[in-house]
């Protein structure tokens, strides 16, 4: 079964075009301080090269607003303003060449500051994102619904998005995030349901690697296998760097885009008789950083690798006595046990890995 994705209305930010029939895009934030021009380019590059494909700054003053000037001017890849309350950061930022915004117009203060982010919105043709976090609902909408549930999230997106529109403002993203799941998942849900502003998905506050990981699969496994969701970022405790595998492995394991190898592996029994978990490490120290899309398999035993191991492009059944190495379905060399098999299965990857790039200069 392939996922029907939910049809939403295209915009673009900066050169990327999401919603509509527009695959998935991967996005971040930094975790630098913006007015830091020189660590913030450095990481933003560090996020591109890993796969990011919309980056998010924070912008808490003035200074920080103007610094997206040299920082647009060094990097290629869309930049959006993360500001709070303040409608004269936005404005300075879209004025620094800043693609889209992350503003909530509810809490920007009287009609006349909605009006000038607006306005400049539209004379920088910038999204606006609105972004629900269960953490700060209005007040009054927990009182009505007794708490941050997601009708109340999602009633908080439409007052925003009706004060866009009122202004004739189309070009709208919207999150809704909770550190919980369950709540994430009904919440977009329900307001996928109700309107067609492309979304972006993800789940706040997630937590370290492990638990943040974890979430974040789960919550936009689910919103994605539904069609839900335009734009992603997985949300962890650590190096905005590390989000980019996670992110491109949940996109991969619904077949929704891929990035970089497949590495299979098998998680050994009792049959395994060869050092597997070393030899997958390493195989997935050896792939780090190539962006080429192809699967590798390494599989424990010559009972059942065979079979994995023959439909990738590049497979291994290890026995103690023996192992098997396929090359996209056959047989190219077939190994002692043991301490060889690292060594051969290694000679093999890099002459795959240079075959792929001389075919890849000939193109
Ligand atoms: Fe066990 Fe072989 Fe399966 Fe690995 S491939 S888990 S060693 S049966």
């Amino acid at each position: 079964m392939t996922i029907q994705r939910k049809q939403t209305r295209e915009v673009r930010i900066g050169k990327v075009r999401i919603g509509g029939a527009n695959p998935v895009v991967v996005q971040s934030m930094t975790n630098t301080d913006t007015r830091d021009v020189e660590q913030t380019v450095e990481q933003i590059r560090q996020l591109q090269e890993a796969g990011c494909e919309i980056v998010r700054l924070a912008v808490l003053n003035e200074d920080a607003a103007w610094a997206i000037k040299p920082i647009r001017s060094q990097v290629s890849v869309p930049l959006v303003a993360d500001i709070h309350f303040d409608h004269r950061l936005a404005v300075s930022a879209l004025e620094a060449g800043v693609d889209a915004l992350r503003i909530n117009p509810g809490n920007i203060g009287t009609r006349a500051a909605v009006d000038r982010v607006v306005d400049a919105a539209k004379a920088h043709n910038a999204v606006i994102r609105i972004g629900v976090n269960s953490g700060s609902l209005e007040t009054d909408l927990i009182d009505q619904y007794g708490g941050p549930t997601p009708e109340a999230m999602v009633e908080s997106a439409f007052r925003h998005i009706r004060m866009l529109e009122d202004r004739n403002f189309g070009d709208i993203k919207v999150s809704l995030k909770s550190s919980s799941v369950s709540r994430c998942i009904e919440a977009y849900t329900l307001l996928s349901a109700k309107c067609d502003y492309p979304l972006h998905i993800g789940v706040t506050e997630a937590g370290t690697v492990l638990r943040g990981s974890i979430k974040s699969a789960v919550g936009l496994g689910v919103l994605l296998w539904q069609g839900i969701g335009d734009t992603l970022r997985v949300s962890l405790t650590s190096d905005p760097v590390a989000e980019m595998a996670v992110a491109w492995e949940i996109l991969r394991s619904l077949g929704l885009r891929s990035r970089g190898p497949e590495i299979i592996a098998c998680p050994t029994c009792g049959r395994c008789e060869i050092g597997l978990i070393a030899l997958a490490e390493e195989v997935e120290r050896r792939l780090e950083g190539e962006t080429e899309s192809f699967k590798v398999a390494v599989m424990g035993c010559v009972v059942n690798g065979p079979g994995e191991a023959r439909e990738a492009d590049l497979g291994i059944a290890g026995g103690r006595d023996k192992g098997i190495i396929f090359r996209k379905g056959e047989i190219v060399r077939t190994v002692k046990g043991g301490s060889n098999l690292l060594a051969a299965f290694m000679e093999e990857l890099d002459t795959f890995l240079a075959h792929r790039r001389a075919e890849r200069k000939d193109d």
